[in-house]
């Protein structure tokens, strides 16, 4: 994880917000490459729920709704994490998150009670824990301008309680009875105590979350549906599968609203941990905003019967997919004498930058005619000028950002129109005419595509 946050923080990707400040707890800001990278794993998820389906709709609704929403919605009660606090290293700990790590010592250090040097060498003083109390996540805020009277409200803490409040209003211009789904991306807010573990856990995160409406006798097919489909994109956007895996909750870990519950895990740094979680959320969701807004909210039939569907959520974290396609992508590969390259090999798509061009020589009319590949290249793809610095430095400087290729203008590029297109992953070197090299790359971009890292 050391060498994640520190390459990101070299390549400015992620860092710490509010850094000249000291930095603010579990919160994170995305330069350059992170917005591009971020952007193209929101993309991909787009484009898997509306691009590539034709059953799911589009909606952005508002961070704070209504107060009420959160107490129907059960969050205001049930919206907690039990903490305990260590008396001896006094640090805070979730007490789910102890017992956890009690039970598998190889899960996560930092969860782990630190407890403190004791006076006598060589010995540790005996973590002493509080009994654990239950602590809602949901920030509070005001609307209106009187300090302290204004109208108390929440920062979402995830996006599908407005998917819900929607539903009817979608349903009228939808054009379609369930089975369908409304999906959404946008900032969640909880108040985290959990410390570290850069991007895995922050205070606000983005969510991808979609709400699938079935009639009731489908919902086991279609949680089943779900499950197998999400698995599946994390695959195909080139984590390792030997990284990935399907685990079903036991009953004691389902949310208030959930009946089943499957998470997509992954082998992170820290252990294997919830990347997406994949819930049936029965009827639930919809009944208690039909209760608590006395509105009913319901599926009617032509022949005029009526049933609230069920709802299958898939909700994933674009942080933290983030942070599983960097883990997965890191690699250090030994060059021989002591020469190693640090390359980040991502899926083509998720690369920030697909193509960098790089004049060899900054004269000789070399810049002029790589200026001219960038122009010709931009309009299908992301790509990067850079003039300085050894050929060397540039292509490692690439490699760590993971562009997939590197396009070098030489002198005989001035002679005969032809380029050298390197490749990230095998470094193997081809002579391409510029020309050919838009459909070429685009071909490439499009194709199919598997991690070359060896497994584990
Ligand atoms: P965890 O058990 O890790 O706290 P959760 O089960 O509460 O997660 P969900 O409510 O199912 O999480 O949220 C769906 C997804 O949103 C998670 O799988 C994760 O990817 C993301 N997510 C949730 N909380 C955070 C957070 N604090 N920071 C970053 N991502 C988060």
């Amino acid at each position: 994880m050391d060498k994640i946050v520190a390459l990101c923080k070299r390549r400015g990707l992620i860092f710490p917000a509010s850094e000249i400040y000291g930095g603010i707890a579990n919160t994170y800001d995305y330069g350059h490459y992170g917005v591009l990278l971020k952007r193209n794993v929101v993309d991909a998820w787009w484009d898997a729920m509306l691009q590539e389906r034709d059953d799911v709709v589009a909606l952005d609704s508002a961070i704070i709704q209504h107060p009420k929403t959160w107490e129907s919605s059960g969050h205001l009660a049930g919206f907690t994490d039990p903490l305990v606090d260590c008396k001896t290293c006094k640090r805070r700990f979730r007490a789910d998150h102890l017992a956890e790590a009690r039970e598998n010592p190889d899960s996560q250090p930092e969860i782990r009670c630190g407890k403190r040097p004791s006076k006598l060498p060589g010995e540790t003083e005996e973590c002493e824990l509080t009994e654990p109390r239950e602590f809602n996540l949901m920030f509070e805020t005001a609307i209106g301008p009187i300090q302290g009277g204004g109208q108390r409200v929440f920062l979402r803490p995830e996006t599908a309680q407005g998917i819900f409040l929607d539903f009817k209003t979608v349903l009228t211009f939808v054009r379609r009875k369930p089975p369908f789904g409304i999906a959404q991306v946008g900032k969640s807010f909880r108040n985290e105590i959990t410390p570290g573990n850069f991007i895995f856990r922050t205070l606000e995160f983005e969510q991808m979350e979609m709400e699938f409406f079935v009639p009731p006798d489908q919902a086991d097919e279609w949680y089943d549906h779900w499950k197998q489909a999400r698995f599946e994109w994390y695959v195909e956007l080139g984590l390792r599968a030997d990284h990935l895996r399907l685990r079903d909750h036991d009953a004691d870990e389902l949310s208030h609203y959930s009946s089943a519950t499957a998470d997509v895990e992954y082998l992170f740094p820290i252990g294997w941990s919830e990347l997406e979680g994949i819930a049936n959320r029965g009827d639930f969701d919809l009944k208690a905003h039909a209760a608590g807004s006395g509105k009913a909210i319901e599926v009617v039939e032509q022949d005029g019967t009526r049933y609230v569907p069920h709802v299958i959520e898939p909700a994933a974290g674009v942080g933290r997919s983030v942070l599983a396609f960097l883990a997965d992508a890191y690699d250090e590969e030994d060059l021989g004498d002591g020469d190693i390259r640090t390359v980040l090999r991502l899926h083509p798509r998720l690369a920030p930058v697909k193509v960098a061009i790089l004049p060899l020589v900054k004269k000789d009319g070399q810049p002029e005619l790589a200026a001219e590949v960038q122009a010709l290249l931009k309009k299908r793809m992301q790509t990067e000028y850079d003039e300085g610095g050894s050929i060397g430095k540039r292509y490692r400087r690439q490699d760590e950002i993971g562009t997939p290729w590197c396009v070098t203008i030489d002198h005989q590029s001035l002679e005969d129109r032809t380029v050298t297109l390197r490749d990230r992953d095998s470094l193997a070197q081809e002579r391409i005419a510029i020309d050919d090299l838009g459909e070429l790359l685009s071909g490439r971009l499009a194709g199919p595509w598997s991690s070359p890292k060896s497994a584990g």
